[in-house]
């Protein structure tokens, strides 16, 4: 290599410093780029730097955010052709699970599994909540037959009326005709949770607004306690930026344990910070939110620390992009020498975000999984909405993203 491009590479490394701090004492090196990025070419790289400059923008992602939903539904072709070629692409793997094949595949080269998440939004009658049924049904078919799927994802509020189930978690009489809606929302999960065991897959229950969640604990938790005796086929949801869940999480264990089926947990930060803010202040009610994101994390790092320390009752999925976090996880199931290949650990990432945590896991032989949502445009669109929103948070763990894909590139054009 010549001068010049020693310099360039040791400006690299300078930049791999500022982006991840000095980890090198770390377990793991997730300053290693290449093997972060080896599945993508310089192209798809650009593209995607691109594409995460864009939804920086503040401004365009609230223009697009208001705009695209109205679009669609006049079919305007274009607008879908231009939305499958950017931000589909970049977060999503297919419209149908057959067309998701490739990227699952590819995932898999690089040792990572894939969780299945059809993404079905926002229905309304009982007969798209029993289409929707049928799809994740499908999904768990078509994982039992795909080495590199092994769980699937269900959003509740997709096989529910949401207004059901937000009476449901207040309490209230419901009527002959909602307590009829009630037992189909139950034999829907049956459903879903019977096939789930029979294919010997996992089923994420999805996290969702703190006015029906509540409701949905419960119906999971009844699930867990029929279908997690002998392995964990149903896992629950914990929002850690709720102020109520670390005590739930450790609650939730002692009834599963006296119950004597396994918990299944998976962690997530939550995604619904300004609608939270928004519903508290309405209602004028206090917020279940914790007041910092500093709380948050030491919620979430905490919750991490009691699943590993009782590993062997509880199945636990750390679904983050945080670095520390990720860190932290992998460093305690070092210290406590635990498999890193246990039926009861998950590294998970959502497709087209974290990549360099993702495949630097991986690599070091930890279980990992990407969740990889799919369906049409129309489908997606409120999820893709959410990544669009997320990735704005360029000061968050996110908006490392784009210095990492840039710091790749230079060491591509280094070499
Ligand atoms: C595999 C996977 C599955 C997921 N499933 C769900 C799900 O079922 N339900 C769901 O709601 N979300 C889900 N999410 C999204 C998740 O909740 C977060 O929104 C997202 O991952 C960002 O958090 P982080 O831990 O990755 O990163 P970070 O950037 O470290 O954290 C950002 C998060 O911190 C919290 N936060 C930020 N500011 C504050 C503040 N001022 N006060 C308190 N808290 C704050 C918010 O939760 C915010 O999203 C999932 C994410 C992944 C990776």
């Amino acid at each position: 290599m010549d001068g010049s491009g020693l310099n360039k590479l040791n400006k690299a490394k300078e930049m791999d410093k500022i982006a991840f701090g000095d980890d090198k004492k770390k377990s793991i090196d997730f300053n290693n780029l290449e093997v972060a990025f080896r599945g993508k070419s310089t192209q798809e790289l650009e593209q995607s730097r691109w594409l995460l400059r864009v939804l920086g923008k503040n401004w365009l992602v609230n223009l697009g955010a208001t705009f695209t939903p109205f679009l669609l539904r006049l079919n305007f072709q274009w607008v879908e052709n231009l939305i499958l070629k950017t931000i589909f692409k970049q977060f999503v793997g297919g419209t149908n699970l057959l067309n998701s094949q490739a990227t699952i595949e590819k995932l898999h080269s690089q040792n990572c599994f894939t969780v299945l998440d059809y993404g079905a939004e926002a229905k309304t009658t009982e007969k798209e909540y029993n289409t929707t049924t049928m799809e994740f049904t499908r999904a768990i078919e078509f994982g039992s037959t795909h080495e590199a799927v092994s769980i699937i994802t269900v959003k509740i509020s997709a096989i529910a009326r949401f207004e059901l189930l937000e009476k449901i978690q207040s309490d209230k009489k419901l009527s002959q005709e909602e307590n009829l809606e009630k037992q189909n929302i139950v034999k829907r999960l049956q459903s879903i949770c019977q096939k789930a065991e029979e294919k010997n897959i996992g089923v994420f229950f999805d996290a969702e607004e703190s006015w029906i969640q509540k409701a949905i604990d419960e119906m999971v938790l009844e699930m867990m306690a029929v279908y997690n005796k002998k392995s964990c086929i149903v896992y629950n949801t914990y929002q850690l930026y709720r102020n109520d869940k670390l005590e739930q999480l450790k609650s939730d264990f002692e009834t599963a344990k006296s119950k004597g089926y396994i918990l299944g947990a998976k962690l997530v930060r939550g995604a619904y910070l300004e609608k939270e803010a928004k519903y508290a202040k309405e209602k004028d009610l206090p917020s279940v939110i914790n007041p910092t994101k500093k709380a948050t994390d030491h919620e979430f790092d905490a919750a991490v620390q009691f699943c590993l320390d009782n590993y062997e009752h509880i199945a636990i999925c750390c679904g983050t992009h945080n670095l520390k976090s990720t860190q932290l996880m992998a460093e305690k199931i070092a210290e406590l020498k635990i498999d890193k290949n246990h039926p009861h650990l998950l590294f998970c990432q959502l497709y087209g975000m974290g990549d360099y945590l993702s495949f630097n896991l991986s690599h070091n032989g930890y279980k990992v999984a990407k969740y990889l949502p799919y369906g049409t445009v129309k489908e997606v669109i409120p999820y893709l909405i959410r990544r669009a929103r997320e990735n704005t948070s360029i000061q968050g763990e996110v908006g490392r993203e784009i210095q990492l894909v840039s710091t790749e590139l230079k060491r591509r054009k280094s070499k």
